[in-house]
């Protein structure tokens, strides 16, 4: 199917098909108000799957339609402007599905690449621990073999959606007395099961996108091992490439979204005529352009294997201009930036996005840790010192 073609058909599909719930669910549960509308955007997940539209750059073999690079974008750009909701299971879709493809056993893509194309079953990621962020060497959750299945017990902290997720995939250590990033394992273990307490943290936008998650003696099947017993840490590291490549495309489309809003609101209330006001939004604009190209030179890159260095290079400039971004929807909303809508906490989406996009130069790897990346791997400088 050639380009114009593609995008003809999907504008129409989500024309017919973004309405009533759905369109509700759209206009709200982005960043900052992810629980909302929670059932109709699980109930969308199967909608866009019967329509054929999810994992769209999987290969058919595995479900998918096999687009291009430029047919993703296409798909990206569209689903963003028909205003339809936001995914649930981006992890599942971009993040554990590529890897599982790139590492996984015949076995594991047959059991769990349908449940993500069909959206039966959502994801999380169990990777950061309490002294395990930055540093994601020092894991110290265990997975012990016994009896044909690993008993997980130990602590994840941060766990993005995992009240609603069925699945989590696990970076653990089971190869005992081993150091840093030798000995871990990446295992696919089923969250719903005794063993596992999942404790929601609330967070500055007032609502709980990330949780505790705490296991004691979970179970996973033996054979739902990632690449190999003790040799998880090149998985997992994997998965973190495509975290900070393709997938941000979708993220990055919706900020056109905010761009426009916040023009609206500089119109509106008149700050338009601020010549610093229209500075600083000329400058966002083109911060903006620059991103776009710079995902999609790295998406040409992403082509030939999992991303490089580069996605580092994306992640720091779309984090901190999406962080800027906030300042100035706030800066540029004046006292309805600050006073919240309603009382106790009821946040503007201003607001919310504000608060949200603080977490942006931290999750799938903080600022400062990508310019370690960038300064060791691309620039060559010498390794930062260890302690
Ligand atoms: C919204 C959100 C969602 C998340 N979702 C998930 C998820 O679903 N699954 C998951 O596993 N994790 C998730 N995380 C966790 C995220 O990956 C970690 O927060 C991140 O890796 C940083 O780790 P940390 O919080 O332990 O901070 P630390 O590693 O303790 O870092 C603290 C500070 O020190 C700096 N620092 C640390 N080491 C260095 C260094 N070597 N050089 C320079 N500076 C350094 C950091 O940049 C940071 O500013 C999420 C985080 C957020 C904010």
């Amino acid at each position: 199917m050639d380009d114009d073609a593609l995008r003809a058909e999907l504008r129409a599909w989500l024309r017919a098909h973004v309405v009533g719930e759905y369109a509700e669910a759209g206009a709200e549960g982005g960043p900052g108000s992810e629980h909302l509308h929670m059932d109709a955007r699980r109930r969308w997940e199967y909608e866009l799957a019967e329509g054929g539209w999810t994992c769209v750059g999987w290969p058919a073999e595995h479900g998918g339609r096999g687009l291009s690079l430029q047919q993703q974008v296409i798909f990206h750009e569209e689903y963003v402007r028909s205003g339809a909701p936001t995914r649930v299971n981006v992890i599942g879709e971009t993040l554990l599905g590529p890897t599982l493809m790139a590492f996984g056993t015949d076995a594991q893509k047959t059991r769990f690449l349908p449940g993500i194309v069909d959206g039966s079953e959502l994801w999380c990621q169990g990777y950061s621990e309490p002294d395990a962020g930055s540093d994601l060497a020092n894991v110290k959750t265990a997975a012990v073999l016994e009896d044909g299945e690993w008993r997980v017990s130990g602590q994840k902290v941060w766990t993005s959606l995992a009240l609603e997720a069925d699945w989590c995939f696990v970076l653990c250590r089971t190869e005992p007395g081993s150091q840093r990033h030798r000995g871990l394992s990446y295992l696919l273990l089923p969250m719903h099961q005794p063993g596992i307490e999942v404790r929601p943290i609330v967070q500055l936008t007032g609502t709980s996108e990330f949780n505790e998650l705490f296991f004691d003696g979970a179970r996973v099947p033996e054979e739902n091992v990632v690449g190999g017993r003790g040799d998880g840490w090149k998985v997992a590291m994997a998965t973190l490439g495509f975290e900070r490549g393709i997938s941000t495309l979708s993220v990055q489309l919706a900020f056109e979204r905010e761009i426009d809003a916040l023009i609206a609101c500089a119109r509106a209330n008149g700050r338009a005529a601020d010549p610093v006001v229209r500075d600083r939004i000329a400058h966002m604009w083109g911060g903006l352009r620059v991103m776009r190209w710079m995902a999609l030179r790295g998406l040409a890159g992403h082509e030939a294997g999992t991303p490089g260095a580069e996605a580092s290079v994306a992640k720091l400039f779309w984090s901190q201009w999406h962080r800027d971004l906030g300042n100035l929807r706030v800066d540029v909303a004046g006292l309805d930036g600050l006073v919240a809508a309603a009382a106790p906490y009821e946040l503007t989406a201003v607001q919310r996005s504000f608060l949200f996009s603080r977490s942006d130069t931290i999750y799938g790897g903080s600022a400062e840790i990508q310019r370690n990346i960038i300064g060791e791997r691309v620039l060559g400088l010498p390794p930062e010192p260890k302690a």
